[in-house]
């Protein structure tokens, strides 16, 4: 038997307590409040502002708008060209249906890297501002990165 191991021929175990990781959102550091300018911050299904709380977003239709929005700008010279630009993308732009299915196998991590090319931030605006309002009564405010206009 190794003598190096201890009693009963086992190696002892140490037990590691690891903090599990984060998980991230599609809109961590994207989304911008309206009234106050303070990222939104995901809070179980919920985007919500903790400077003002006045803006609060149901968290998988805001997201499904987001994606639509950078969906709808990769499909778009401009936004292809920013792409291809950064090194992203290469190549002749692909038709919606592919970019569709391109978006939906990066994953939270390759889309994340596509919005923050596209997308300089998500700004949720209340046409009534009311703190319990939630997902339907959100303008969201559009603003394209500056180098594709
Ligand atoms: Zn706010």
């Amino acid at each position: 038997m190794d003598d190096r191991q201890p009693d009963g021929g086992y190696p002892r175990l140490r037990l590691v307590h690891s903090v599990p990781p984060e998980p991230v959102h599609l809109l961590d550091d994207f989304v911008v409040c309206g009234t106050c300018g303070t990222y939104l911050e995901r809070q179980r299904e919920m985007y919500v502002c903790d400077g003002c709380g006045a803006a609060r977003a149901a968290a998988a239709p805001l997201e499904e708008k987001v994606a639509a929005q950078v969906l709808t700008l990769m499909s778009q010279a401009q936004g292809w060209t920013r792409l291809v630009t950064v090194g992203a993308a290469e190549g002749e732009q692909p038709p919606t249906e592919l970019l569709a299915q391109w978006w939906n196998t990066v994953g939270v991590d390759g889309q994340r890297v596509l919005l923050d090319i596209l997308v300089e931030y998500v700004q949720v605006k209340y046409i009534q501002a009311h703190p319990t309002c939630i997902s339907g009564r959100g303008r969201f405010v559009w603003s394209t990165h500056p180098r594709t206009g």
